[in-house]
């Protein structure tokens, strides 16, 4: 079954692309013997590099949801080699992927971590801080986040809202593990500018220039003393590869969704750990449904710095999950349950629901 939901952000979140207060999302269940799965979709959330929602919508409605009834597999990889996905349609392609892993996790009686592989019970967790208002407004978010315990903040930043802001910032908070995230609203010609943020002992800048540019990273890298994230560039294991060649990081943030699903996320963790080169996982606005799969890959052990993945109330005034997430010293457990370990609550679901497709047998 595909469905769209209609979703609105506790508050809006601004970053250099502009300001997002609702979500259209798209989920996904899967049923077979008995279990049922249910994934989200993350298109839309980050156009430039996933396709739209109602591209996903089509792929998945018009042939990948048809071609998965009745198809018999035991790895996720089997499904997916037989539905045969559009290359530019990866979020489609994720959401079914991942909502095999889960069935294959419950058939197999153990939770999606373990069945990935992961090693660790609670994961580091960090937040993301969008564009404020006024350079005062962020210092009191950033306040508040640091009271909740949240292991390191990352601030969205723009040009012209980027080195004095973070002065401010270090300054008022001279401990704090800080990131800053430009979402590539840079050009090299701000290699100067940015080396300004050298000073401030940031954990890292993550992807200043656009997504295409990975030769503009290296050589940006060559001069920053703050190490370079990837997070839009990384699109592929193919995509890992070359960074690592040319050196255009020394650091990655994966999002699942982005890269086509837990099958490449694994691939790509493994890759970045034999390079010494640290990886988190990103967050892409996801309920929390798409929470606890990232939750789950998170636990792997090449995940070392804080990822992108904050409480239920971060984003959500009332959830489409029955479990709270909540963060405790840096970190939020990982569900333990069959799969996902959270289970959907379907009245609020469908309270949500602005269409939906069915594909049977
Ligand atoms: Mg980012």
């Amino acid at each position: 079954m595909l469905r769209e939901l209609h979703t609105e952000l506790r508050a809006p979140f601004r970053s250099s692309r502009g300001s997002v207060t609702e979500r259209r999302v798209l989920l996904i269940t899967l049923e077979a013997e008995g279990l049922e799965s249910w994934s989200e979709c993350v298109a839309g959330v980050d156009a430039e590099s996933t396709e739209d929602v109602d591209r996903a919508w089509s792929a998945l409605a018009g042939e990948l949801l048809p071609r998965a009834v009745g198809r018999r597999f035991a790895r996720p990889e089997e499904l997916l080699a037989q539905l045969r996905p559009p290359a530019d349609a990866r979020a489609a392609r994720a959401s079914i992927e991942m909502a095999a892993w889960d069935l294959v996790a419950r058939a197999e009686g153990v939770s999606l971590a373990k069945k990935l592989g992961g090693t660790l019970a609670a994961v580091p967790v960090g937040v993301a801080v969008g564009l404020q208002d006024s350079d005062e407004a962020l210092l009191d978010v950033i306040a508040g986040h640091l009271a909740e315990g949240y292991a390191r903040v990352k601030v969205k930043i723009v040009p012209g809202r980027d080195v004095d802001m973070l002065t401010a910032v270090r300054a008022r908070f001279s401990a704090a593990v800080l990131w800053a995230d430009a979402n590539a609203a840079y050009t090299l010609d701000d290699a100067a500018r940015l080396g300004g943020l050298d000073a401030l002992d940031l954990g890292l800048i993550e992807q200043p220039l656009a997504a295409d540019d990975l030769v503009g990273h290296a050589r940006l890298q060559s001069q920053l003393r703050t190490p370079i994230c990837l997070d839009e560039s990384i699109r592929s294991l193919e995509d890992v590869d070359r960074a690592i060649e040319i050196g255009a990081c020394r650091v990655v943030n994966l999002k699942p969704g982005r890269v086509g699903g837990l099958g490449e996320s694994i691939r790509i963790h493994d890759r970045l750990r034999d390079a010494g080169i640290p990886v988190w996982c990103g967050g892409m606005l996801e309920t929390g449904i798409g929470r606890a799969y990232n939750l789950a890959l998170a636990s792997l052990p090449g995940f070392t710095l804080p990822g992108d993945i904050s409480a239920t109330r971060r984003y959500w005034d009332r959830d489409i999950v029955d479990l709270d997430f909540v963060v405790a010293n840096g970190c939020m457990q990982v569900p333990t349950g069959l799969g996902t370990g959270v289970a959907v609550d379907v009245e609020r679901v469908q309270a949500l629901t602005v269409r939906m497709a069915v594909f049977a047998a």
